[in-house]
């Protein structure tokens, strides 16, 4: 779109212009509307329908389908303010690349926290055949730069601009969305602000209009998952990224589950509390016990309807570290919704090309690739690599870069001049993810 749009609404203003009061950052902005529970209501006739459907089927032919592997094509729209590459709200492609692998572990239950699930939910789990892979195409079918990612420049709002969820979907969404049907969209914003204080993103939920008996539609111009950009991929696999690191310390949703959380919204999940009472399912999830309240936190031990609360589900409002999993009827749920929402389903014919692998950590194999030498070095050092490294920095003991390099190719000699002794870091951002490197200067 032209920045000049851009540069119209922000200075027109989305929301109040006024200083930010400390507030407390939710975990999401998608909360019980009763529009939702109506589309609720459709989607559990309509599994029932399916599974009649399948088991009319099987009786028929005798034999079995196997279940196909869904796959979805991401780009991530990085809304920044012209920061160098890499930095600030302008993020590093490896931090959208640590995000795709979260979603991946996390819906495929291969996340390695999954063992601190309480063992009496652990048969609840669900496994889903599901692939998040980055689009390899922009919507005219150039090659992108960065696999799943288009940078979009906007200017620097004034202090104490935020948006809203209604004020992006009104003057972002519509400019900036490619073909919901070709790619899942998400937005990566500096701030986002619901009435009771900052959000860590939220989702729209899954198109059904058209269909017959539901009163609400979902618009095709604002489909898509919003993040806040410290929300964005996980801590665990982007060791690199101090910058993120120091403005993260001591933040309880850094490892990725913002997105785990919002698109499984986004393909038709509720929260189990959404009815806030013992009374009913909040979910239409029988596998997420009853629960008439949020958790946050990880206080595993809560059962407000006198059944333990499934804290650890990623549709609970927990700390990330606290979450790992979804349940079966969640992961049928989900494909339901992959198989019938039509914009959901024509992602899994979409024609964007794969853009993967990415990676955010060099694999095992490539670091052991990556020699350094002399290591113990004093006045340089000589890096060969297998790949081209678009970017070098050394980070000191503490995690804090002090220096870095811009494209210094597959051999190249580092000068450590001035670095005092001591035990650093090298970090060798490749097109296959970064090697990280001990190097000890004399
Ligand atoms: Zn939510």
């Amino acid at each position: 779109m032209p920045k000049a749009y851009l540069l119209i609404y922000l200075l027109m203003g989305a929301g109040p212009l006024s200083a930010q009061p400390a507030v407390d950052e939710q975990r999401c902005a998608n909360f019980g509307e009763a529009r939702l529970r109506q589309a609720q209501a459709y989607f559990y006739a309509h599994q029932l329908a399916l599974q009649k459907a399948a088991s009319q089927r099987a009786g028929a032919s005798q034999f079995r389908v196997e279940s196909p592997t869904y796959r979805l094509p991401l780009v991530f729209h990085i809304l920044h303010y012209g920061e160098p590459l890499g930095q600030g709200t302008n993020v590093p492609a490896t931090q959208v690349y640590s995000q795709i692998e979260v979603l991946n572990e996390d819906f495929q239950q291969r996340n390695p926290d999954f063992t601190n699930t309480l063992p009496q939910f652990r048969q609840e789990a669900g496994q889903m055949a599901i692939e998040f892979y980055p689009a390899r195409d922009d919507p005219n079918g150039q090659r992108l730069a960065e696999p799943g990612i288009n940078r979009i420049q906007i200017p620097r709002p004034a202090p104490g601009f935020f948006w809203t969820a209604e004020s992006f979907d009104a003057q972002i969404k519509p400019r900036t969305i490619w073909d919901p049907s070709r790619y899942l969209n998400v937005w990566v914003v500096d701030s986002l602000r619901v009435p009771r204080g900052v959000t860590a993103g939220y989702a729209q939920f899954p198109d059904l209009s058209g269909l017959a008996g539901l009163p609400e539609r979902s618009p095709a111009n604002t489909d898509g998952v919003v993040v806040r950009y410290v929300r964005l991929g996980s801590l665990n696999k982007v060791p690199s990224n101090a910058q993120l690191r120091s403005r993260l310390a001591g933040r309880i949703f850094v490892y990725g589950r913002t997105l785990t959380h919002e698109i499984g919204h986004y393909l038709g999940l509720l929260h189990p509390f959404d009815r806030e009472t013992c009374a009913v399912d909040g979910d239409f999830c029988a596998d997420t016990p009853l629960t008439s309240s949020q958790s946050f936190g990880c206080n595993l031990n809560q059962a407000p309807c006198g059944v333990p609360m499934m804290v650890q589900n990623y549709m609970q409002l927990t700390d990330d570290a606290c979450m790992s999993l979804f349940t079966a009827c969640q992961v049928q749920r989900m494909t339901t919704v992959l198989e019938v929402s039509p914009r959901r389903r024509s992602l899994l014919t979409s024609n964007v090309g794969d853009g993967g692998p990415v990676t955010s950590l060099a694999s095992a194999n490539f670091a052991q690739q990556v020699r350094l030498y002399p290591n113990p070095a004093r006045q340089q050092v000589r890096v060969q690599l297998p790949a081209s490294a678009q970017k070098v920095l050394v980070y000191n003991a503490l995690g804090q870069p002090l220096r870095q390099w811009l494209a210094p190719g597959t051999q190249f000699d580092l000068d450590l001049t001035g670095l005092p002794a001591g035990l650093y870091h090298l970090h060798l951002q490749t097109a296959q993810g970064t090697a990280v490197k001990p190097l000890v200067v004399e």
